[in-house]
């Protein structure tokens, strides 16, 4: 009996479809409560202007050296994406083609913004952009709420329930690291090969590479190698020096410079293994450190030393797009400041603004007040400076600027990784990251950067954290969610790809490494290989447009907003011209020698190990390889090959030749040989037969000599 058939299956069927579309509203109410409350969370703000001439500049400006990217200037657009010049607002938050943006009733229908075009892609309308005050909340309220997102995200591998909870309420479905997720948010680097292995619809957070900037050793070298380029612009960072390679230059510093030097293990992180001194001598030539000079006169908040941590998002390398968030948090010391001494040098809590060392501190304040707590908002600390007369602009441009110069100095490292892992990636972005740099203000409110992190922490233990953290994450896969990434038409075109790549006669499907536009390299795996799609026009105009319509709290800052500023970057962008970043440098000489001492030593020790193996093992000669024996006989024989004899005196040759007679006659006299013969004859170790053998038993026997008798 076929089951399908029957009256039973059917009814439960329909009950199956009914029970499932009741699930899906109430989702969708649930989704919107959630929503709401998030959105009373958030206290972003819209506040950038955008035109959309800014727009335009900002997605047409790219670096002058990057001559081997794939994208193109957005003039124009794609094919199906018109620039409309209209007064409606709709700004869909969603990617995938199951939402739908309502249009609204009139013209008059939106936040209040003067919207200055629009979008149009798969029918569907996007903001490009805006001018004057937006406020978010309000802009957010009235959009949309989409239904349900067929996005998928994979966070398990992010210790972080935020993530989760987040992407969840803004639509996404969960999946494990098995699926196809649409996005990948992990904690840590992920290895190459999952770059490599990563299909054109995919996101990851992080960029390959991006380790240049986020480990402190690889961070000062970069940042030194700049200021050796650009000595006026990049005084970014305190006077650093990687021990032991620099440890020379160091202590010649330190003689002619009374100081303080902050020491910090190369790879280290919240603080642990950092200590003050202004006595480099006590520091072992051979230590691995980060020495750096102390920024002794720190701008201070109620008598305190603080740092400043300014999240920041990375949306593309090539061309280079950066947002600043623009809350953050201030993480202050616990302990007064005072300027440092051999008595307090020791003090942590006074000099180290870490939280995970503060925390350890009874004084830690959990104040929930703007102006109060030993962490605080980064809009209380422009607050305060407000109110104290500070240029509150004009010192974010200068952190701005610190953040951009950061990351100009790996720039080159970025866009080779960049393009040498996701040859293929044509639609949308493989990447974003949120970086977490770590900026220290001293008292004349010049920034410097201190540190970047690449996984920036998301525990939300206090309510300052929730009001920064949330919006920020929530904002942030707001932004990178382009509408472009349609899954189903990727996977699509790539398995016809593939089919069309096998269809094709052997010689004409293999694709040459240069046929790859963009010059990028050729693609490695199996959906990327063969016809890599050539790049749509507009995508990243696309792109460009989808980020500066959902910016949320963020601002951009790379591209600059600034015109003349654009001009002022593209210089850093040619670093690679004017010096390799592996050339030679003192340092780097002084690295390599050190590197080649460690190597002899560790091959002495080796050695010695291995003597000492074979001495307890076995007293014999050890067997020598085959091509060692080899060698050693082809040496043998073209030795004797080219054997000349000595010189012979006729004097020693004679003597020798009476030595021999006497010796022959002695023999013969006393019958020796005959004497062992018949002794073997008698033991029965000789026969008859054995005349042959021995020559000279014959000799006797046919002397008629009897061996016999010879006993
Ligand atoms: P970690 O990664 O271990 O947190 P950081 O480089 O961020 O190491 O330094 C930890 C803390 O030490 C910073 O938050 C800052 O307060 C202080 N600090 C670091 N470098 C300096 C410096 N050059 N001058 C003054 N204070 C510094």
């Amino acid at each position: 009996m076929n089951l399908k058939n029957s009256k039973f299956y059917k009814r439960i069927q329909t009950l199956r479809h009914f029970s499932k579309e009741k699930i899906l509203k109430e989702r969708t109410i649930r989704t919107m409560a959630l929503r709401g409350v998030e959105m009373a969370l958030s206290e972003s703000q819209c506040n950038h202007d955008v035109d959309a001439a800014s727009v335009a500049a900002a997605s047409a400006w790219s670096p002058p050296l990057s001559s081997t990217s794939r994208r193109k200037s957005p003039a124009g657009g794609a094919a199906k994406s018109k620039m409309i010049k209209k007064k409606t607002d709709t700004s869909p938050r969603t990617r995938e083609k199951g939402f739908k943006p309502v249009q609204p009733a009139s013209d008059e229908d939106n936040d209040g913004a003067e919207v200055n075009g629009y979008i149009e892609l798969n029918k569907c309308r996007y903001r490009v952009a805006c001018s004057g005050r937006v406020d978010a909340t309000t802009s957010r309220a009235a959009e949309p709420l989409f239904v349900e997102s067929k996005s998928t995200i994979c966070v398990s591998n992010s210790r972080y329930a935020m993530i989760g909870r987040i992407s969840r309420l803004l639509g996404y479905k969960l999946v494990k690291e098995s699926k196809l997720w649409n996005i990948l948010w992990s904690d840590s680097f992920p290895g190459v090969e999952l770059f490599k292995n990563m299909k054109r619809f995919q996101q990851i957070n992080h960029f390959p590479g991006m380790i240049e900037i986020c480990r402190k050793d690889l961070l000062s070298r970069n940042l030194n190698r700049m200021l050796k380029l650009y000595p006026h612009d990049y005084k970014i960072f305190p006077k650093t020096w990687m021990l032991p390679a620099d440890y020379g230059d160091a202590m010649h510093y330190a003689l002619n410079h009374k100081h303080t030097f902050i020491l910090k293990p190369d790879s280290g992180a919240q603080g642990r293994g950092i200590w003050l001194t202004n006595d480099l001598k006590t520091i072992g030539a051979n230590e691995r450190l980060i020495c750096q000079t102390y920024v002794y006169r720190p701008l201070l908040i109620d008598g305190y030393k603080f740092d400043l941590r300014v999240y920041t998002l990375i949306t593309s390398v090539d061309p280079l797009r950066i947002y600043v968030y623009n809350e953050g948090l201030a993480r202050f010391a616990t302990n007064k400041y005072v300027e440092p001494t051999p008595g307090n040098a020791n003090d942590l809590y006074m000099h180290l603004t870490n939280y995970s060392v503060n925390k350890r501190n009874s004084q830690y304040d959990l104040c929930d007040n703007d102006d109060c707590g030993s962490k605080r908002k980064l809009s209380a600390i422009n607050n305060w400076m407000t109110r104290h007369n500070y240029d509150v602009a004009e010192f974010w441009s200068n952190v701005d600027d610190v953040i951009i110069k950061t990351v100009l100095s790996a720039w080159p490292v970025l866009k080779h990784n960049y393009h040498a892992c996701f040859p293929g990636h044509d639609t949308i972005q493989a990447c974003f990251e949120i970086l977490g740099f770590d900026i220290l203000v001293d008292w004349k409110l010049k920034p410097y950067i201190l540190e970047v992190n690449h996984s920036p922490s998301f525990h939300t233990n206090e309510q300052v954290d929730r009001e920064v953290k949330r919006p920020l994450i929530r904002d942030t896969l707001t932004l990178v969610s382009t509408v472009l990434a349609d899954k189903k038409q990727i996977l699509r075109e790539d398995r016809k790809r593939v089919k069309q790549r096998l269809l094709k006669s052997k010689g004409d499907s293999v694709l040459r490494p240069r046929q790859v536009a963009g010059g990028a390299k050729p693609p490695t795996n199996e959906t990327n290989v063969a016809t890599a799609p050539k790049p749509e026009a507009g995508s990243l105009a696309q792109q460009v447009a989808w980020e500066e319509s959902h910016l949320g709290n963020f601002r951009r800052i790379m591209p600059p907003q600034d015109a003349s500023r654009i001009s002022y970057y593209s210089k850093f962008y040619a670093q690679s011209n004017q010096v390799s970043i592996f050339q030679e440098t003192a340092a780097s000489k002084k690295r390599e020698d050190l590197a080649r001492k460690m190597r002899l030593q560790i091959e002495e020790k080796r050695a010695k190990a291995e003597q000492m193996l074979l001495a307890s093992t076995k007293r014999k000669r050890p067997i020598q390889p085959r091509s060692v024996r080899e060698k050693h006989r082809q040496y043998m024989y073209r030795l004797k090959e080219n054997w000349i004899p000595g010189f012979v005196s006729e004097a020693e040759e004679r003597l020798r030749h009476t030595w021999q007679q006497m010796r022959s006659e002695a023999i013969k006299n006393l019958k020796i040989t005959e004497n062992i013969y018949a002794l073997l004859y008698e033991l029965g170790h000789l026969s008859n037969t054995d005349i042959t053998v021995f020559p000279s038993l014959y000799h006797c026997l046919q002397i008629g000599y009897d061996i016999k008798g010879a006993t």
